[in-house]
């Protein structure tokens, strides 16, 4: 990475895509630039929160400087806007890696949302908010000192290059100054006015002091002499300075003529410290006095996100344990939710105003892990580790409690219907994980999912809808998993649950497996699958009887197929549940589905010896009434030898096995099989089928499992 290197000053890249945004965010036409002071405000925040947070363990961490703030310095004459603050700051390694060489996932996803239209001020959500210092600075100077390390200069003027060297002139103790250097046509952000407007909208709810170092002007009493010494000083100094410190403001009419030395006064500027964010915390504040714009802020302010939350609950908890929590739903779901060991920043923990953490897992379920806010306990120690967390029983009871107010949100979000599906497109796959891993809260959260069904049009309806239009005889709930609505619309197993007036739920989401090895009831009625075996359907007496008859009837076919097919399935049985199609593969309760087997095999990582036991057993069923079916009855009873025979057979379990959802072993095979019935068709000579052709087709034999070896597997899945 070192491009160049002097004694003490080392020169450099930018990681590409880094570069690449650099000189978007420098080139991009965009008003809304006062955006860059919030970012680094809440970079200084973080900072700010990590090392309060190791001195809880180790108040030695603080020798370096007990004070924690963020403190604005503007200076008109030098162009500079100074942002310093008394953080954990950043050894040199951090620096280099921090600001340019290490590639984040969020510079690219940033760079293609602003091509997808977004906007620049959503950069803190992508986790590359320091370099919207470059939509007003054309230099920027970041001095930092870590516990760890030296105090180390970071420097760039963007065009891909960045210096860091070291450098103790002006120590800091500890914490990071950041100097823009800020272009000629944005002089308005050194304005004290712009600033204080700025800190007020963005940042007024940072946990720590904002000062911004303001100038003032008083009136000071000074004697003639003394003044005159001024005057001349002043005199000099006028030659170099352009605003000068002290104004002569005319003689003093009514002085004392008595008194010798005459008084003057005159206007002195000196600076001081205004602290910007005064307010309350927000949760410890009553919730009828505080207005929806507060909490959006106070959500902005938490999140980085640039809209405005879909719903907020803020409530206390008191008795034998008391805390105060504040809890957002977004409206959207971060860009990268579901990416492996990404540590974010939900739910902030705080002890009696201090606080402690802000990415305790312990406090929320994985699942729940898109909703924001936070908890300030009454009960922990102030001192208390992330190792001492995971035992707490304070926590657990925290956590408990939460969760159960994230189920009163989300049904509170259900009562409006716009609102919810708004909801319900962003976190879907969470509320479905919920039911997998929550076994305490799997029956409410039930009612949260929504599906399609064959009843349901383009609406998707709850479960309880579904329950409310059930059939008197109903029973059962009826499903069936597949790749989208439109494969499983047209299925063959949708047939006659819904030509027999029953509504079949869609469940087309890869996540909607895990969902059923869970969900095994809603109100008390089993949900079942249409694509496995043992499916029911209510009958009654005459269709009963036909169902006996028929039995008996294809009982030989049955046997047939049995024997052609041998041990590519399991059994062949005469089905109740077919209308159109002349046959049909279901699978075993325990094993896994068409469409879990499909989505196994596409997780390309997967150990493949599981796919041996746990691919579902296959079972033929085939339509009684259908007339493919009964011809090729009528064909066996005549010859059971008959050549063509055995080619439909196969030919007919291989199709079933592509529409019932089931890719094929060999497609080759298949393929000349169905050339060979085209060549029949044609009135072409008819070949016997070669050799080889058969010993390759063939799915491996299935290895024998009984079912509640199977279910245990099922656990291991995910
Ligand atoms: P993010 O803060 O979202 O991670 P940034 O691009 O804003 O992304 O900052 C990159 C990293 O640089 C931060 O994660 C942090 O480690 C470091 N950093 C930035 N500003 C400061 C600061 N004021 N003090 C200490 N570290 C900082």
């Amino acid at each position: 990475m070192v491009e160049g290197s002097d004694d003490n000053t080392q020169t450099f890249l930018f990681q590409a895509e880094i570069a690449q945004l650099m000189s978007l965010i420098i080139n991009t036409f965009y008003s809304n630039k006062e955006i860059f002071l919030r970012e680094l405000i809440s970079n200084s925040s973080d900072a700010l929160d990590k090392i309060r947070y190791e001195s809880l363990t180790d108040p030695s961490k603080l020798d370096s400087g007990k004070e924690l703030y963020i403190k604005l310095i503007p200076n008109k004459a030098a162009g500079t806007l100074t942002i310093i603050d008394t953080g954990i700051g950043m050894t040199k390694s951090d620096l280099v890696n921090n600001l340019g060489t290490i590639a984040k996932s969020g510079t690219k996803a940033f760079m293609e949302a602003l091509q997808a239209g977004a906007d620049i001020s959503m950069i803190g959500q992508f986790g590359v908010g320091f370099y919207s210092a470059y939509l007003v600075a054309d230099k920027v100077t970041v001095t930092s000192r870590n516990n760890d390390d030296e105090q180390y200069v970071w420097e760039s003027s963007a065009g891909g290059t960045f210096t860091i060297r070291q450098d103790n002139s002006e120590p800091l103790g500890r914490g990071t100054k950041i100097v823009l250097h800020i272009k000629e046509d944005q002089t308005e952000y050194l304005e004290e006015a712009k600033i204080k407007t700025i800190v007020n909208k963005h940042s007024q709810f940072i946990g720590y002091p904002i000062k911004l170092v303001c100038e003032k002007e008083r009136d000071q009493e000074v004697s003639d002499d003394e003044a005159d010494e001024e005057e001349k000083d002043k005199e000099a100094e006028k030659k170099e300075e352009d605003e000068p410190k002290l104004e002569d403001v005319g003689e003093d009419e009514d002085a004392d003529k008595e008194d010798k030395k005459k008084k003057k006064t005159v206007k002195v500027k000196y600076t001081e410290d205004e602290e910007l964010n005064k307010t309350k915390p927000i949760w410890t504040r009553n919730a009828d006095d505080i207005s929806q714009e507060e909490y959006g802020e106070f959500y902005k302010s938490l999140t980085n996100d640039w809209e405005d939350h879909l719903a907020v609950k803020h409530f206390s908890v008191e008795g034998q344990l008391e805390f105060r929590a504040l809890l957002f739903v977004p409206r959207r779901m971060p860009f990268d939710l579901f990416e492996n060991n990404k540590k974010r920043n939900n739910i902030k923990l705080y002890v009696r105003r201090v606080f402690i953490m802000d990415n305790c897992e312990d406090l929320i379920p994985d699942y729940l892990n898109f909703m924001k806010g936070v908890v300030d306990s009454e009960d922990l120690p102030l001192n208390i580790s992330r190792e001492m967390l995971q035992q707490n029983k304070v926590l657990k009871v925290i956590r408990k409690n939460l969760v159960k107010k994230c189920m009163e949100l989300f049904e509170e979000l259900s009562e409006d219907k716009e609102t919810y599906k708004k909801f319900y497109d962003q976190f879907a796959k969470n509320i479905k994980l919920g039911i997998h891993e929550d076994s305490r809260n799997r029956a409410k959260l039930a009612d949260f999912v929504r599906y399609q069904t064959s009843a349901s049009g383009d609406e998707a309806c709850s479960l309880a809808d579904y329950v409310g239009r059930m059939k008197e005889n109903q029973t059962q709930i009826y499903f069936i998993t597949g790749e989208s609505k439109e494969a499983v619309a047209n299925s063959a197993f949708v047939e006659r649950v819904q030509k027999r007036g029953f509504e079949v739920v869609y469940m087309v989401d890869p996540i909607d497996e895990y969902v059923i090895q869970h969900l095994k009831e809603y109100q008390g009625k089993q949900l079942v699958s249409v694509t496995k075996e043992g499916l029911t359907l209510p009958e009654d007496e005459a269709e009963k009887k036909k169902h006996e008859e028929d039995k008996e009837k294809f009982e030989e076919l049955c046997k047939l197929i049995k024997s052609i097919l041998e041990n590519k399935v399991e059994k062949v049985v005469v089905s109740n549940r077919l209308v159109d199609s002349p046959c049909c593969i279901v699978t075993s309760q325990y094993g896994w589905s068409a469409n879990m087997e499909r989505l196994m095999k596409a997780q390309a990582l997967r150990d493949s010896t599981t796919a041996g036991y746990m691919a579902g057993k296959k079972h033929l069923e085939i339509n009684p009434d259908h007339p493919i079916i009964d011809n090729l009855r009528e064909k066996a009873s005549a010859d059971k030898n008959d050549k063509a025979l055995k080619d439909l057979v196969i030919l007919m379990y291989e199709t079933a096995l592509l529409s019932s959802g089931f890719s094929l072993p060999n497609p080759q095979v298949h393929a000349s099989r169905i050339f060979r019935m085209v060549k029949l068709g044609l009135g072409i000579d008819y070949e016997e089928p070669m050799q080889a052709e058969e010993t390759s087709g063939d799915t491996p034999a299935p290895i024998q499992v009984d079912d509640s070896e199977d279910a245990s597997h099922m656990e291991e899945v995910d």
